[in-house]
């Protein structure tokens, strides 16, 4: 029987790579696979992408499969910020320019469909993932001009949103910083929420092996490290860095790597909001214990392109990103450290799709860096309905 471990029990990770997340819960474990299986579809990969679309097809009543090398959760979902935000990485502005103002707008509306999505989920599985509706504000990175704000708030507008100026920013130590407020954003406690569909997976009749890593996709099915078989109609590869598709799929992606560090603040000492820059920092909070918020924030990325500088230290990163919170955040000890690497699709989007360079029935769902635990949902619903 799953239990969650108390907010008093869980046990602060200074310096060490674990996130908030997987420190407040009991790892999502499963049993091993431990005999061939046949299914209608197998999901490979058990974070928000895998978990959503087993959820889905469950739903459906397809007889299905989700296997996990590690624990649910483990990999980039249980690390991330779990900011439910309408606005991707690269700006409505960007996305309008390049792709048109039907595609930003496309954009907009899928997100906000996954925000729903997730909310209509929780409230239909009784998922207790501290799901809460909240606003956000996007303002500058420090050297960045104020046209850009402007360009954002005309570009969100016309993708549909709702966004508005405002003079004065919450929470924030230079209040009267110029900001863009949106409306009706979210956050949850990512792990919970896995760990929801998982039960919703079950008991919809699908099946959920953790330590099951897979080793190869061949002809009808795949195979296991330790040469099990679950024979599949479909498969579908929801691995984050496809783990099928070598080198097509990563050379349309761009490496990066991120940080977060997680600081207590004074109990309702700042709003329940969500903040990020035209950078690329993120902001929020979380209850943390009876007299403590948790603020973390995350950003500092870095690549390791030619232009960047290399030789700059971990230590050093988590120093910077703690020297940009403490100029805007009253906040006290930093407790939690974590960092994780991402990428990038070089078009901006998520592919959601058939993996028709290798095979037909294969469907792979690389994620998305900034805006990913939406884009995971997204290609929860898109991939369910593709194989209905
Ligand atoms: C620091 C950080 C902060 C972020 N903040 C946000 C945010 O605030 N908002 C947002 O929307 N997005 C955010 N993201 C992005 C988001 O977390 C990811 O895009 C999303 O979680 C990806 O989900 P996924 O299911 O594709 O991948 P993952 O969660 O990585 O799941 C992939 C799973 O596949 C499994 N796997 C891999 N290989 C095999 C194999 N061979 N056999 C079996 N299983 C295998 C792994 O064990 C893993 O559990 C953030 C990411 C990071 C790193």
């Amino acid at each position: 029987m799953f239990t969650y471990l108390s907010e008093r029990t869980a046990r602060p990770a200074t310096g060490i790579n674990t996130s908030y997340w997987g420190n407040s819960v009991w790892p999502i474990k499963y049993d091993n696979l431990e005999e061939d299986l046949s299914v209608d579809i197998v999901v490979i990969g058990g974070g928000i992408a895998g978990s959503t679309i087993a959820y889905c097809l469950a739903q459906e009543g397809k007889k299905v499969a989700l296997v996990d090398s590690g624990y649910i959760g483990n990999g980039e979902t249980g690390r991330s910020m779990a900011h439910l935000i309408v606005t991707p990485d690269d700006s409505y502005s960007r996305l309008e320019r390049t792709y048109g103002k039907g595609y930003a707008r496309l954009t907009a509306d899928s997100h906000m469909a996954a925000i729903d999505f997730i909310e209509r989920v929780t409230r239909k599985e009784t998922i207790e993932c501290d799901f809460e509706r909240l606003n956000g504000y996007l303002f500058l990175q420090a050297d960045h001009q104020p046209a850009i704000l402007k360009r954002e708030l005309y570009a969100a507008l016309n993708a549909g949103l709702e966004v508005k100026e405002m003079n004065t920013m919450p929470g924030i130590k230079q209040s009267e910083e110029y900001c863009l407020m949106f409306a009706n954003q979210a956050q949850m406690h990512p792990l919970k929420y896995l760990k929801g569909l998982c039960e919703a997976i079950q008991s919809n009749g699908g099946r959920i092996f953790t330590e099951t890593p897979v080793d190869e996709i061949v002809p009808g099915g795949l195979v296991t490290n330790f040469g099990l078989r679950i024979h599949a109609e479909r498969i579908v590869i929801a691995t984050n860095s496809p783990a099928n598709n070598k080198y097509m799929r990563h050379l349309k992606q761009l490496s990066y790597r991120t940080y977060i560090i997680g600081a207590k603040v004074k109990k309702d000492s700042l709003p329940r909001a969500l903040w990020w820059d035209t950078g690329n920092h993120h902001v929020r909070l979380l209850k943390y214990d009876r007299e403590f918020d948790l603020l973390l924030c995350g950003g500092e990325d870095y690549s390791g392109r030619i232009n960047e500088n290399i030789s700059i230290s971990e230590e050093q990163r988590y120093q910077s990103l703690e020297n940009w919170m403490r100029e805007r955040f009253n906040a006290e000890d930093v407790i939690y450290k974590w960092r994780r690497c991402l990428s990038k699709p070089l078009d901006r989007f998520a592919y959601i799709h058939n993996n028709a360079e290798v095979d037909d029935h294969v469907y792979i769902v690389p994620g998305d860096p900034g805006n990913g635990l939406t884009h995971s949902t997204i290609a929860g619903i898109i991939v369910a309905d593709l194989l209905s």
